[in-house]
């Protein structure tokens, strides 16, 4: 079994492998030079100083030679040659495979603007990233960050902790708006504008403006901000490089069903190179480490002539400041909204509905509900709005009654 790239799910796949009863060998490629290792922590703890890089790795070096797992690490795959079997590496190598899985994931989007190469620009994706932007950081004294999602306010929150002047620029009137529902984008902003953050909503980035190749702002709609580092936080772009070269079904990354499949049998595909048809009939990437992992199980079941379909309700987390924001479900256009809890007090959750059916959940500081919403989406429970309105409804002994 051959897997290309070793990162999160590309790890589980191999572990699964083992786990589902493969006895054969397994290689495990990936380019980056070390091996897999957790992203979620680079825009948080590391970031912030609470977590040194060297406590990101998954797995430690005794695993690999336990399960008998060759990973090769800074090695990339080239190109799939689907008629004799194989992948060829950067080197010239064939390397012949029965199964292989595609976990190449995501890079992060850059902006084609004016100025773009200038030195201060950034990006966060890889641990480099991560290590080269807190020595920035370090030396930064006004930071701009374009980009209202996760990787955008985690990166502002952990800047606002020593205490840098920090402009964040979205060009949606929102922020988060593709993740979580308006109340919960409004509560966010006020949070960081009571942080210290300036934000600049509904304001889009027209170029860079720099002295000497280094930049000193950013070019905006609303006039130009004075910046020293300038974070780029617009979204990723699936790595499916590899399976369109080959003549995989893609769009916007490979196309997968619940099985992990792929339009070639004997190849699934994996976590964010991957877009899976949802029960809504859109197809979509999800960019989450559940996403990667379930799909990963899934993909290793398939890889031995099993079935085990990823149909888990999607959930993720984000961290900003000493809140921990979790989302269950999907609650993009829901129509209905019952608030438990207190956003005074910044323990809260949002239950919503979407043409009366429950779809999602987006908590604050309240695990449990998120657990028990999970639950729930997971058993596609009827509970109306109605019921979750009704003062004395808790949601934990609803999840817990089925
Ligand atoms: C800063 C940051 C914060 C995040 N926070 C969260 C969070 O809070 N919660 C959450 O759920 N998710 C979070 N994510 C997203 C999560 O980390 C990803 O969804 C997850 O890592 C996807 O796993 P993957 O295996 O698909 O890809 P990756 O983990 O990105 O691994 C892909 C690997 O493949 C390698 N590769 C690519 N092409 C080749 C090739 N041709 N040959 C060899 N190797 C190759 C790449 O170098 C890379 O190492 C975050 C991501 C980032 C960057």
């Amino acid at each position: 079994m051959v897997i290309v790239g070793a990162g999160q799910g590309g790890l589980q796949l191999a572990e699964s492998l083992r786990s589902e009863g493969w006895t054969g060998p397994i290689r495990l490629f990936g380019e980056e030079p070390y091996a897999p290792y957790n992203r979620p922590p680079l825009s948080k703890a590391v970031l912030c100083g609470d977590q040194s890089a060297d406590h990101l790795t998954i797995r430690g070096p005794d695993f690999f030679a336990k399960k008998a797992i060759e990973l090769s690490t800074g090695t990339r795959v080239t190109a799939i040659d689907r008629a004799a079997r194989e992948v060829v590496l950067a080197d010239g190598g064939r390397v012949a495979y029965e199964g292989l899985a595609l976990a190449t994931g995501s890079r992060a989007r850059t902006l084609p603007l004016p100025g773009a190469d200038l030195d201060g620009i950034m990006v966060l994706r890889t641990l480099d990233d991560a290590e080269a932007l807190c020595r920035r950081m370090a030396e930064a004294r006004a930071i701009a960050v374009v980009g209202g999602g996760f990787i955008g306010l985690e990166v502002a929150a952990s800047a606002r902790k020593f205490d840098r002047e920090v402009t964040l620029i979205e060009a949606l009137p929102r922020l988060m708006a593709r993740a979580v529902s308006p109340a919960i984008s409004d509560w966010y902003a006020d949070l960081h504008t009571r942080r210290g953050v300036r934000l600049l909503l509904s304001t889009g980035v027209t170029g860079f403006a720099g002295v000497d190749g280094r930049v000193t702002g950013v070019e905006t709609s609303a006039g130009p901000i004075a910046a020293d580092l300038v974070i780029v936080g617009v979204g990723v772009i699936p790595d499916d490089a590899l399976a369109r070269a080959c003549g995989l079904d893609c769009d916007r990354g490979v196309i997968v069903d619940d099985f992990s499949r792929t339009s070639d049998p004997t190849i699934v595909a994996l976590g964010d190179c991957t877009a899976r048809r949802l029960p809504d009939g859109t197809l979509r990437r999800l960019e989450s480490v559940q996403n990667a992992v379930e799909q990963a199980k899934s993909g290793a079941a398939r890889l031995m002539g099993k079935e085990r379909p990823f149909t888990a309700t999607p959930w993720f987390w984000s961290d900003q400041y000493d809140v921990k924001l979790q989302m269950a479900g999907l609650s993009a256009g829901a129509d209905t909204s019952v608030t438990l809890g207190s956003p005074e007090e910044a323990r809260f959750s949002l239950l919503h509905w979407r043409d009366g059916r429950f779809v999602g959940c987006d908590s604050i500081n309240r695990p449990a509900d998120h657990m028990a919403a999970r639950k729930l989406l997971d058993r596609g429970t009827d509970l109306t709005a109605a019921e979750a309105a009704d003062p004395a409804f808790d949601l934990a002994a609803r999840a817990r009654a089925g």
